[in-house]
């Protein structure tokens, strides 16, 4: 929908230039109000164009120096004068070459050049007060309706986003329908700086990045645990699911890349090698790899499904501009899988899955949602393979009780997809999983063979599916979602025991080598700092559990426990503390129970 919005104000496509729902009018309309501020403030300053975006709007200025975080608060208080002086929003038509001289005589260039590229006979501008701006509307009545509003931030934009083109300043700003939406969305956008996990990262020293190798992660201890705690998770539950784990290489001869059609289509994002006058590349992704653990033998139909899991290595040359903490990186591992099955196994095989990612995203307390994209115009595989193909998915989805959106045309051109997003705790919506099914595009190119009951060769098809993306990215969004704070079966360090003082370290270290026989990951922190300060640092640390020791409770095997929430409990018994501890922590729970029954 942003790039719409945008696109209608550059190309002027489509009948207005924003969406006519209430919310986008009004933050069009916002995008205005801002632009008559600036003229105001800043009478040689050239306007480009305003369009509504997700959340809110902007506007690009022409303006030799950057806008000041004073200016921002001096732009908005103009815009209240307006918005207090609730001028209408006036239309006026006009004949173009008219329209040209209007704004070829303000001098505003930007203008003139929106209407020298289209051949509309007649334009429309907008006047709010002393404000005039080439626009198709749609507009709120007046900028008195404008209430709940404000500017976030300013930063150059290339005019028609082309570097060759002359640098801008936009203005973000965001504008809602009423006071409660533009809190809670402020509080948002204030939480996620707080949550940002490449922030967080340094601060629970989980990871680093380094310019000797972009966009890949150099994995601290805690942030190590974190990845460890998923893979064995993940494991138990494909091993009791029927999957076994390959394990394939990472440098592999372009031979295999052009079979497979990558080298060709996707060559610009791999990383090439020559080796011994040979040319090799990093995997960007493992499916062919997994083809040849398929040909491996001769594969009947009794065999199927195999249901092969490969959490390989992968590399993608992605421009070092775009690399964002765990959030885009250049190598990653996936937790992939391939399963080669009959068609007639397809439906039970993505039922099974869909059931999985259920199972798999209540543990992390997040919310999937699904869509089901189907067939595009370019497609390999018959009608017929398509009609099978899209009615399994259908068919899955219902099967496990599950609402879903359906994206006409959107699939890969060699099968459907589901593709499986999930909210977090700030409502935010991330794109996680896919199942694709693969008609026969694996199949064909390594022309991959069973015998069936008939004893005549076919085709398997392919099932190409992760759970939860790639290990870094899922880990980047879980530390946003939980706010460093994981669930204690994920949390590098679960429990600090802390001595009162000195006097109490010999049963504050008794009490730490009982948890740690138990395999809880517990610290002794008996330095010698005030008690408050360690039990700060601590919760600081987001540690889950406190464990303070001291006289009373060295006298009656107890400790003194405190959530990291600040939560004091009071004396419990360190044999309970265990007990609840290690099964929470076997439960894989989401919240902390320890100590509250
Ligand atoms: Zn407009
Ligand atoms: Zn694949």
């Amino acid at each position: 929908m942003a790039v719409a919005e945008e696109d209608r104000h550059l190309r002027l496509t489509g009948e207005f230039d924003c969406d006519t729902t209430p919310l986008a009018t009004l933050r069009h309309s916002t995008s205005h109000v801002m632009a008559q501020a600036v003229k105001r403030l800043f009478p040689d300053v050239k306007v480009a164009i305003g369009p509504a975006i997700e959340d809110g709007f902007y506007y690009d200025f022409a303006k030799p120096e950057p806008f000041t975080p004073e200016d921002l608060a001096r732009i908005e208080a103009v815009m209240r004068e307006i918005v207090a002086a609730d001028h209408p929003f006036e239309r006026q038509e006009m004949p173009r070459a008219e329209a040209i001289a209007f704004f070829r005589a303000r001098g505003e260039r930007f203008k003139v050049e929106i209407l020298e590229g289209i051949d509309a006979e007649r334009v429309s501008l907008y006047r709010q007060g002393d404000f005039v701006d080439l626009c198709r509307g749609p507009h709120v009545r007046s900028t008195g309706e404008i209430r709940a509003f404000k500017l976030l931030s300013s930063s150059g934009a290339y005019w028609r986003g082309d570097e060759r083109n002359p640098m801008l300043q936009r203005i973000y700003g965001t504008a809602w329908l009423a006071q409660e939406d533009l809190d809670r969305h402020l509080w948002r956008l204030e939480e996620a700086r707080k949550r940002d996990h490449r922030k967080l990262g340094r601060e629970l020293d989980l990871f680093v990045f380094h310019d000797v190798s972009p966009g890949a992660p150099f994995w601290l201890p805690h942030g190590w645990t974190i990845v460890r705690e998923l893979e064995r998770f993940v494991r138990e539950v494909l091993d009791a699911r029927g999957y076994a784990e390959i394990s394939t290489p990472i440098l592999i001869n372009k031979r295999l890349w052009e079979q497979s059609g990558h080298w060709e289509h996707f060559g610009e994002n791999m990383f090439r090698l020559e080796v011994e006058e040979q040319l090799f590349s990093l995997k960007p992704m493992n499916c062919p790899p997994s083809t040849f653990v398929y040909r491996h033998a001769l594969r009947s139909y009794r065999d199927l499904p195999l249901r092969f899991a490969d959490m390989g290595r992968l590399h993608r040359n992605e421009r070092s501009g775009t690399l964002t903490g765990l959030f885009r990186v250049r190598q990653f591992t996936q937790d992939d899988a391939h399963i080669y099955c009959r068609p007639d196994q397809l439906q039970d095989e993505i039922t099974g899955m869909l059931d999985l990612v259920r199972e798999w995203y209540k543990t992390f307390d997040l919310q999937p949602s699904y869509k089901l994209s189907t067939r595009p115009d370019k497609r390999l595989g018959t009608e017929a393979q398509w009609d099978a193909g899209e009615a399994a998915l259908h068919q899955a989805l219902k099967t496990n009780g599950l609402a879903y959106e359906v994206n006409r045309g959107d699939g890969a051109f060699y099968g459907p997809k589901i593709d499986i997003f999930v909210e977090d705790v700030l409502g935010r919506s991330w794109q996680i999983a896919t199942v694709q099914v693969d008609l026969t595009m694996l199949p064909e190119q390594f022309q991959l063979e069973y015998i069936d009951s008939d004893g005549q060769p076919k085709r398997p098809m392919v099932i190409h599916r992760a759970i939860f993306g790639s290990f870094e990215r899922f880990i980047g969004i879980l530390t946003e979602h939980f706010a460093g704070a994981f669930p204690t079966w994920l949390a590098p360090v679960q429990a600090r025991v802390l001595p009162v003082s000195e006097k109490h370290a010999e049963y504050a270290r008794a009490v730490w080598e009982r948890l740690r026989g138990a395999r809880v990951r517990a610290e002794l922190d008996d330095r010698n700092e005030k008690l408050g300060y360690r039990i700060r640092e601590a919760q600081l640390r987001k540690v889950p559990y406190m464990l303070v020791c001291g006289a009373r409770e060295a006298e009656a095997g107890t400790v003194s426990l405190r959530h990291r929430s600040g939560e004091d409990l009071g004396p419990v018994a360190v044999d309970r503390v265990l007990a609840d501890l290690t099964r929470e922590i076997a439960a894989r729970a989401a919240s902390l129970t320890v100590g509250r029954s």
